[in-house]
């Protein structure tokens, strides 16, 4: 599960902090406004560990089997660390991702935000969660589309009781990533979520352009992964 080595980790996150606090200079927001989240999917703990010991403390994960496998003895060791899951989910693994992350990012349905709710009720916790919106409304892409976006905060919020905090996207690979930046923060406006994770290695600047709140990057701090994952 290691990646293509990339020995200059520490080097590339501050590199990427520095291209964060430009982004926000440019479009006039407050230094420290934008919460990088180190996607550090397919990485080793060793890896990790460097990112760590440079100052880094939220980090995403796409899947959970391989999140138990690594975060619970780097928790223990570094009890300010914060855990963003940022893939897609099965509502069986539920209770599992409440237990180990403390924000949720791929909420796309009533069922698995009802499953949350659950979730939370069994364990205790209550991680932030974050509606999914495909705003490419691409077939093969999880989340909800723009048009149902309303009625899954509505959903989330009013029936299912989540501590609903914001919305991600991931705009369509070949497109220009502004439009759907856009329309993810519009859609927060309409619906008072202060949230917006959005922006990736390849259009993180543009996304802060657009209101990023939460940028998640992965290559440009630890190396290619071996496999898309
Ligand atoms: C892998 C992943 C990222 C990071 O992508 P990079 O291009 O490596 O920065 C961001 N968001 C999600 C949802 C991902 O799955």
């Amino acid at each position: 599960m290691t990646g293509t080595a990339d020995h200059n980790i520490a080097a590339n996150l501050a590199q990427v902090r520095a291209e964060i606090a430009d982004a926000e200079r440019a479009a006039g927001r407050a230094a420290g406004s934008v919460t990088l989240v180190a996607v550090s999917k397919t990485f080793g703990a060793e890896d990790i560990a460097v990112a760590i010991a440079a100052g880094q403390r939220v980090f995403g994960e796409n899947r959970l089997q391989e999140s138990e496998g690594k975060w619970p003895a780097l928790r223990e060791r570094h009890p300010d660390l914060e855990l963003h899951m940022i893939g897609g989910l099965q509502s069986r693994k539920v209770k599992g991702v409440v237990e180990l992350f403390d924000v949720i990012h791929g909420i796309d349905r009533d069922k698995l935000a009802d499953a949350v709710a659950r979730a939370s009720d069994q364990t205790g916790r209550r991680p932030g969660c974050l509606v999914q919106v495909n705003t490419g409304a691409e077939p093969q892409k999880s989340g909800v589309l723009p048009g149902d976006a309303d009625a899954l905060v509505r959903h989330c919020r009013d029936m299912a009781g989540l501590d609903l905090r914001g919305l991600m996207c991931i705009p369509p690979v070949d497109a220009d990533p502004a439009p759907h930046f856009r329309l993810l923060a519009e859609i927060a406006a309409r619906n008072g979520l202060a949230i917006l994770s959005m922006g990736m290695s390849a259009d993180y600047a543009a996304a802060i352009a657009a209101g990023a709140t939460h940028v998640r990057v992965g290559t440009a701090i630890f190396g290619r992964r071996a496999a898309p994952a």
